[in-house]
């Protein structure tokens, strides 16, 4: 690093005091620091809002209050729980994580770093904030706030997703991590980047470090983290068939356990150009009345665009037997069952009732 100890020491105190004073301390996971509840609250807490995350935490650790709980649950169950948080993964490897810790680690959650690293869903920075921030241990993290602070700090030119930048923003990192009261400092630096060193508008004049920055010095705050370079993300179209039964119900079907959505209930999907009454007979058995279309619905995933042309449509038989039915339910919108949804399945039903 291009400071000295001294340079670290006096940041870390800068950063302590200032969280003392402004840091957040009432988040439900900073009640009880148990690893269990601060995994959560990271995994929940990647590309997503605190205010967002405190009710998704709280029921989460009503419904699941320990890892055994949770590994003991149904993967339907944990995926309900998610909906509308998005990244479906992270819920499903929270999952599997639990599973390893109650059948690897005897339930408790692990207190080595390799082995926490090793669980499905936890990279390094997780890794050390869990351990830092439940255990004291030592460990830097580098999760997008500390890294856009470290950039403004230090002017590090380059897109921090590319490997050379990172390890640079790492050598930082670690560089700046103090011996002590490691389990505030770690949140305290994710708190300076969150609430201070914003993305948009960073409040440089409430900034306990500014006067170790280069970036405001050089008045170049706004040059920095340098934005990752663009591409255009590719469009796919698909029709989602919002089938309706006598009842009133609306057929899902479960998505394959990975991929898009894995493990989530959908409607039926098929291509644009195809004719939905054959489609309907020759896939589902059912038949169907006049088809309704209504407003495309895009839902953007992080490599594409997805295009989302509903079509409704009733049966026109009494019977809803659905050929194949293993992995189909006829969906009730007045009195759901607790099944995982994506988004814009959500959404569509929602407008349905
Ligand atoms: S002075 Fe401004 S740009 Fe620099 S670290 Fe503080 S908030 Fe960020």
């Amino acid at each position: 690093m291009s400071g000295s100890n001294n340079k670290s020491e006096h940041f870390s105190s800068l950063l302590l005091s200032w969280f003392d004073q402004h840091g957040r301390h009432d988040l439900p996971w900073q009640d009880d620091r148990s690893p269990y509840r601060v995994w959560v609250s990271e995994i929940m807490l990647q590309q997503t809002q605190v205010s967002t995350v405190i009710p998704y935490f709280e029921r989460f650790m009503d419904r699941f209050p320990t890892v055994t709980h949770l590994a003991a649950a149904k993967l339907d169950e944990v995926l309900h729980l998610w909906t509308g948080l998005g990244y479906y993964a992270r819920a499903r490897n929270l999952h599997k994580a639990a599973q390893i810790i109650v059948t690897q680690h005897a339930g408790c959650f692990p207190a080595v770093f390799d082995d926490v690293v090793a669980l499905p869903g936890i990279g390094q920075s997780t890794a050390g904030a869990i351990l830092a921030q439940s255990m004291g241990q030592c460990h830097a993290i580098l999760d997008g706030n500390v890294k856009r602070v470290l950039t403004r700090l230090h002017e590090i030119e380059g897109w921090p997703g590319q490997k050379a930048i990172e390890a640079q923003l790492w050598e930082l990192a670690e560089a700046y991590t103090p011996d002590t009261r490691l389990a505030d400092y770690s949140q305290a630096i994710m708190d300076l980047g969150a609430t201070v060193c914003t993305r948009g508008k960073p409040r440089c004049q409430d900034c306990p470090v500014v006067e170790l920055c280069q970036a405001y010095r050089q008045h170049s705050v706004a040059l920095y983290p340098t934005a990752k370079p663009k591409k255009t993300l590719p469009v796919r179209q698909t029709h989602m068939l919002l089938l309706q039964n006598r009842q009133g119900q609306f057929l899902l079907q479960q998505r394959p356990p990975t991929g898009i959505w894995g493990g989530l209930w959908s409607f039926p999907e098929c291509p644009l150009d195809t004719d939905i009454n054959d489609w309907c007979r020759s896939r589902l058995g059912l038949v169907i009345g006049p088809i309704q279309t209504t407003n495309v619905l895009r839902h953007t995933f992080s490599h594409f665009h997805l295009d989302i042309y509903p079509i409704r449509a009733s049966l026109k038989d009494h019977t809803d037997h659905v050929m194949d039915a293993a992995a189909t339910v006829w969906y009730n919108t007045r009195q759901p069952d607790a099944l995982g949804l994506p988004g814009p399945v959500k959404q569509l039903l929602e407008h349905l009732v």
